[in-house]
């Protein structure tokens, strides 16, 4: 049995001090019944609690830390950053230098704004939107996260799913936002037929990361490109998530579609708040000062933070060596091993998922039925997602606690943890079988 006595002590003290003992929902663990483990350091693709225990991670701090924790060359360059002082509100080089190798992945990126989080990147993305078009209304789809700013507040997935309050109070009942079903092209055709010359922007996560994982059918992001140029209405992908996993160039590189605006966080960072959003520049050129669109940032494009992000996208952009894949493809091929192993345990046990992958991204659903939506992925076995959750973590292995969020694969994850995992998720499908009986 998994001892986290100074974890549950310290989570007694954090209720009193957080709403929730927490800074972000989904961490508190409220929707798996159990206390959260406190994390005291992380190296690797280890990360260690405050009782001693030590996990295989596959949260990566959900997302960003796509070389692992404490990469030597990151803290090294950190390090050197630090010594030189740590923010100055003023322009420096190492933003140009994050700006351009962004570009080189990012083609579509002809003109970037670093911000500090993923909701500033889209808010700020949308507010430009409405500022070009000179439009209001905003097309998201159910189950998809972009942050927590109003606007996009409205059928959330991540947390607001895990919680079961898709629509957050506080949030004005504004008509300006019209959810759709994700992967319906039906749906969305519909609607931008019907009101296509009213919307501003139709923001996606192009690969779906926050109902858990759900790739995009195919043709899909395709008849949202048709729709958008036809309704003179902005495409935003927003790809803090899958961008960099999905494939190096993200989604848009993995299915060929080019969107206006794109919105980056979680890996541009590397492990550090940083996020941007960016595209064409006759678009972006319309952000403040070259345009009046206002958004601003204090802390904004601070050196740690391009630090931290440049480091991490240099190594993940480095010449492979002779005779290997590069980097993203090793990711991709680690996962598929993991995944196809879990189908196999999973088949062994009688458990029926389904298995979804894009490039380093993943999960499973507890359902005999694939998961196209959000409405599919409620429709699992949210119980038999507990029991697993709570079977792997007591073998060491850190999931995210929500079957509504994705995992992700690093560069440090070696063959020898992916066996690891894969012995660990028999017994937790053997778990699952038993509590069905
Ligand atoms: N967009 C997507 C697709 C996300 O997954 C997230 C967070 O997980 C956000 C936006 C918001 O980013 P942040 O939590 O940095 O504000």
């Amino acid at each position: 049995m998994l001892k986290l006595e100074k974890s549950a002590a310290a989570f007694a003290e954090a209720k009193n001090l957080m709403p929730g003992g927490v800074n972000s929902p989904v961490r508190s663990y409220a929707s798996v019944d159990c206390n959260p483990p406190f994390i005291a350091r992380a190296e690797g693709d280890k990360i260690y609690d405050i009782d001693g225990n030590e996990y295989i991670d596959y949260v990566g701090s959900w997302g960003p830390m796509v070389v692992g924790h404490a990469h030597p060359q990151v803290v090294k360059a950190l390090q050197e950053a630090a010594t030189r002082g740590t923010s100055y509100g003023a322009p420096t080089c190492i933003e140009s230098e994050l700006a351009k190798l962004v570009m080189q992945v990012y083609p579509s990126i002809e003109v970037i704004r670093m911000v500090n989080s993923g909701t500033e990147a889209t808010m700020s993305a949308l507010r430009l939107a409405r500022g070009y078009t000179g439009r209001e209304k905003i097309v998201k789809f159910i189950g998809c996260y972009h942050g927590h700013s109003d606007s996009l507040l409205v059928n959330a997935g991540s947390g607001m799913a895990t919680f079961g309050v898709p629509s957050s109070p506080g949030v004005t009942k504004g008509t300006d936002t019209i959810s759709v079903p994700y992967n319906d092209a039906e749906a969305i055709t519909k609607v931008m037929e019907e009101m296509g010359d009213e919307v501003a922007a139709v923001i996606v996560e192009p690969v779906a990361g926050n109902m858990g994982c759900v790739p995009p059918k195919q043709g899909y992001l395709r008849t949202l490109r048709n729709l958008t140029e036809k309704h003179g209405a902005l495409l935003i992908f927003d790809e803090v998530m899958c961008g960099f996993r999905a494939s190096l160039g993200g989604a848009q590189a993995a299915y060929g579609i080019t969107p206006d605006l794109t919105c980056l966080g979680k890996i541009i960072g590397g492990g550090l708040p940083v996020a941007a959003y960016g595209g064409r520049r006759d678009i972006m050129q319309k952000v403040s000062p070259a345009g009046p669109v206002y958004q601003a940032g204090t802390l904004s494009g601070n050196p740690l933070a391009m630090t931290a992000g440049l480091e991490t996208l240099k190594i993940i952009t480095a010449e492979p060596e002779e005779g290997k894949a590069d980097y993203s493809r090793e990711l991709t091929l680690k996962t598929k091993k993991l995944l196809l192993g879990w189908q196999e345990k999973a088949k062994e046990a009688d458990v029926t998922i389904q298995a979804h992958q894009a490039g380093s991204m993943f999960g499973i659903f507890f359902n005999d039925h694939d998961v196209f939506d959000y409405e599919d992925s409620c429709a699992s076995d949210q119980e038999a997602f507990k029991v697993w959750f709570k079977a792997m973590l007591e073998q060491g292995i850190y999931l995210a606690p929500s079957q509504f969020e994705t995992l992700f694969m690093s560069g440090a994850h070696s063959d020898e943890d992916i066996d690891r995992t894969i012995a660990a998720a028999a017994v937790a499908f053997q778990a699952v079988a038993d509590s069905r009986k």
